[in-house]
């Protein structure tokens, strides 16, 4: 008999009783699954960051963690977990809300939809959008979500580029990596799409200086995190024109404060962290499986390195 505690936000239980003991079921597991089981017992934890648990020493037979999330800059760094952590990739439901949030705002933008959208005084102004073949698209971050993003924009014909830690091979887009790879990534793109995690070596990427890379008017659209952005890098490049428009979906502070300066920007379109959640019925296949995998000694999938942040 396993243990495994689900241990979010205790609204999600609802969601997601019935669909992991599904997935479980599946793989012919016996466990016992509950949102309060005494720590000594817990095998297996299936976490979110905002979950009240914190302090992971208690759990003193636990093999793995597995989040249900895809950021993990909330967990990474706690010292009391000192078992494997596990991320969420691979849920279907979560990478296609991104393609199609990232796609839908891409288009808006390349578009120029707004023009039409709110025209209050009926002005007839027929100019016709470039093919995407003439937009330039730039995405940083190129895995799970940055790949399956890239794979959409090159299937309506945007030239894209995209820029990842390591070197990457990915059909139909120019990939670069690393510091030096960054301005090439980003000099004459006319859309820019963050889809890298928080860390230490991301936060910032988009500064003043690689702001002033992009082609003038471009569009920033950052589903990634608030803090790969300098907030007032932005807001000045906003005021110059460099950027013509910035979509976020993520802050540094999370629900974005009603004084921030982003609501009252008449150029910057505010979503409230809705770009892709985790679906829970395609994510509970994906940590059963992983739990299934740890049962029969076969290696976890999507380990966090813990080094690197994500
Ligand atoms: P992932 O598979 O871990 O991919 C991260 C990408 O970023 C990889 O290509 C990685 O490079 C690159 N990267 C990391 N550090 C870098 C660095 N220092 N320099 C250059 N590239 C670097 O993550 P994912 O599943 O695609 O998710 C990406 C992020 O999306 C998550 O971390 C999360 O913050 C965000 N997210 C947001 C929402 C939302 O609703 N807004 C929902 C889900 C996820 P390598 O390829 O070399 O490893």
């Amino acid at each position: 008999m396993i243990h495994i505690l689900f241990a979010a936000a205790e609204a999600l239980w609802v969601d997601y009783e019935a669909v992991l003991r599904d997935a479980l079921d599946a793989h012919g597991l016996t466990y016992m699954l509950d949102t309060d089981l005494p720590p000594e017992v817990v095998d297996y934890i299936i976490y979110a960051p905002n979950s009240p648990l914190q302090d992971f020493t208690p759990y003193t037979r636990l093999k793995a963690v597995l989040n249900l999330w895809a950021g993990v800059e909330a967990v990474v760094g706690n010292e009391t977990l000192k078992v494997p952590l596990a991320r969420m990739v691979d849920d279907e439901g979560l990478t296609a809300g991104m393609v199609q949030w990232v796609t839908g705002h891409v288009l808006r933008h390349h578009l120029g939809m707004d023009a039409q959208i709110v025209n209050p005084d009926h002005v007839w102004q027929p100019k016709v959008p470039p093919l995407t073949t003439e937009r330039p698209v730039t995405i940083l971050g190129m895995g799970a979500l940055g790949q399956a993003c890239a794979a959409a924009l090159v299937g309506l014909g945007f030239p894209v580029r995209g820029w990842s830690r390591s070197p990457r091979d990915v059909p139909g887009v120019t990939c670069l990596h690393g510091k030096p790879g960054l301005i090439d990534a980003l000099r004459g793109a006319e859309v820019v799409v963050l889809l890298l995690p928080d860390t230490p070596a991301t936060q910032n990427v988009l500064d003043a200086k690689r702001l002033g890379l992009l082609s003038p008017g471009a569009f920033v659209i950052n589903p990634g995190r608030g803090a790969l952005i300098e907030d007032q890098a932005l807001l000045a490049a906003l005021d110059s024109g460099q950027v013509a428009h910035a979509t976020l979906d993520v802050f540094r502070v999370e629900p974005l404060p009603a004084d921030h300066a982003f609501w009252a920007h008449p150029r910057v379109t505010v979503t409230p962290h809705i770009a892709a959640d985790t679906r829970p019925a395609s994510a509970a296949k994906v940590v059963a499986e992983n739990i299934h995998r740890s049962e029969t000694g076969q290696p976890l999938l999507h380990l966090v390195d813990r080094a690197a942040g994500y």
